[in-house]
């Protein structure tokens, strides 16, 4: 790591400082002027301050997409497994059993109406939701 990325490379005359690692996470390895100094300048720092900040604003939209990609590929598995036994084009599973694969109604990316019915879209997916006349809650899966 010693020679990786080291600045000022000039600056070789014997310090009562050790050369480090600054903290922006570059392994740029530096000479401190000061005992205290974890980052080679200003522009280190903020690099370091912006990552890190946008992350964490962004915690939950990275959260939302991730379970957006989920539910897309719960519909994916369960439309593939299901759809050689159906001749009309599209799948009715029980929404319970999805949901225990993690599948969640919370996250969508759109609806569209057709004629009475509602659909949830996902990325290759749209599906809609009704109860069956035994009052279970019935999820009807087509692909885009
Ligand atoms: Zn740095």
């Amino acid at each position: 790591m010693r020679n990786k990325n080291q600045l000022n490379q000039e600056e070789y005359y014997p310090s009562p400082i050790n050369r480090r690692v600054c903290k922006c996470g570059w392994d740029h390895d530096f000479q401190p002027g000061r005992k205290d100094q974890l980052y080679i300048n200003k522009r280190h720092y903020d690099a370091y301050y912006n990552r890190n900040n946008r992350k964490i604003k962004n915690q939950h939209i990275i959260a939302a997409e991730k379970q957006l990609r989920l539910n897309n590929r719960t519909l994916d598995k369960y439309y593939k497994a299901n759809i050689t036994n159906q001749k009309k084009g599209f799948v009715q599973c029980y929404l319970t059993i999805l949901k225990a694969d993690n599948f969640t109604t919370k996250h969508h990316v759109g609806i569209v109406e057709k004629g009475a019915k509602t659909f949830y879209c996902l990325y290759d997916y749209k599906y809609h939701l009704f109860k069956n006349t035994n009052n279970e809650l019935i999820i009807e899966i087509h692909k885009e």
